[in-house]
């Protein structure tokens, strides 16, 4: 049987996408994927999430997001979209096992942590190598670790971890931070906290676990080790589009573009983009979450007519 909208993501945009389709009685179904929640299931306070004012927790918020699109009738389902074909009446989306009907689909797929691709990272991964403060930083209480990285993700990380490390190292490749003010200021003035700039991570030490990074001063070219107990890598991220193929026109960072008829319309008609996979600049929770409302709104628009 055909349904009426497919979601597929469950972060901030796939949730509000699924709470304006389901308010519209167009009982869609969201697939969670493999990060159910998405990105803010990796954050501690979020203080920018408008209509918190005391901040709310990442995972707090995103159960938030859940109960009220499942209070209005969306349906979630614990599946991996692994593929979508463009079929005669619509699309087929296909699971590792089976596949489903929809007359719309409305891609939420965000992004994921991109790795720096240096000689111990992936070997070390799980044993002091992290792309995620929140979920490992407690293991390093009393400890030294680095932090990769010089936008907003970088200072979040970094700061949060002065709760447990007993020094953290902030490692960023030029010698200028991109993230904002606020989080600038906060990470230079700690105390736990120290810069290097100009620095890049040339690879990760360590037979079981992280005993050191070697550093390469991009200035002068001289290298050294600097111990360490863990590496955050904090270096921004990378559209979840692989499932896709090449069914979709990307931009030229790789994000779906978006734009064609209606703001949240893509390359095909009848599929929608919203959130971090469509947004390689704003990326917050807040817009994410506008622009899954409006690919509900395009695509009931779209079914309509
Ligand atoms: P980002 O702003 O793209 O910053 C990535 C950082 O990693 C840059 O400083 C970049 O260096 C560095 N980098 C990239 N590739 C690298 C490599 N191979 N080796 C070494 N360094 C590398 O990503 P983000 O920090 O994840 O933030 C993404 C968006 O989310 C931003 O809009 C940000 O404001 C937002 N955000 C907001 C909050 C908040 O408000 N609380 C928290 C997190 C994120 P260069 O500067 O040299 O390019």
């Amino acid at each position: 049987m055909e349904e009426n909208i497919a979601i597929v993501g469950s972060g901030p945009a796939g949730y509000t996408a699924g709470l304006y389709a389901a308010r519209a009685s167009l009982e869609p179904i969201l697939f969670e994927g493999l990060e159910s929640g998405g990105q803010l299931m990796l954050t501690t306070d979020v203080e920018n999430y408008p209509g918190f004012k005391g901040g709310i927790m990442g995972p707090d918020l995103m159960q938030e997001f859940k109960s009220q699109a499942e209070k209005f009738g969306t349906k979630i389902l614990p599946l991996t979209i692994s593929s979508v074909k463009k079929v005669s009446e619509g699309f087929e989306l296909f699971t590792n096992k089976e596949s489903y009907f929809f007359k719309s689909v409305i891609i939420s797929s965000g992004a994921s942590a991109k790795w720096l691709g240096v000689e111990g990272e992936k070997r070390l991964q799980g044993y002091g190598v992290s792309a995620c403060a929140t979920c490992d930083g407690f293991f390093f209480k009393d400890k030294i670790v680095i932090v990769v990285g010089g936008g907003d993700s970088a200072m979040e990380e970094a700061l949060f971890l002065t709760k447990f490390a007993k020094k953290v190292y902030v490692v960023h490749r030029r010698a200028s931070f991109r993230a904002s003010s606020i989080m600038q200021k906060r990470v230079m003035d700690h105390k736990k906290i120290e810069v290097l700039w100009n620095k890049e991570v040339k690879e990760v030490n360590g037979g079981d676990s992280v005993t050191s990074i070697s550093l390469k001063d991009t200035e002068n070219n001289t290298k050294e080790k600097l111990k360490a107990d863990a590496l955050f890598v904090a270096i921004g991220h990378t559209p979840n589009v692989a499932f896709l193929g090449d069914l979709l026109v990307l931009d030229e960072k790789g994000y779906i573009k978006t734009g064609f008829t209606t703001q949240t319309s893509t390359s095909v008609d009848g599929i929608f983009a919203s959130g971090d996979v469509a947004d390689s600049i704003y990326r917050q929770a807040i817009t994410a979450a506008g622009t899954g409302c409006q690919a509900a709104m395009d695509a009931e628009r779209w079914l309509e007519s």
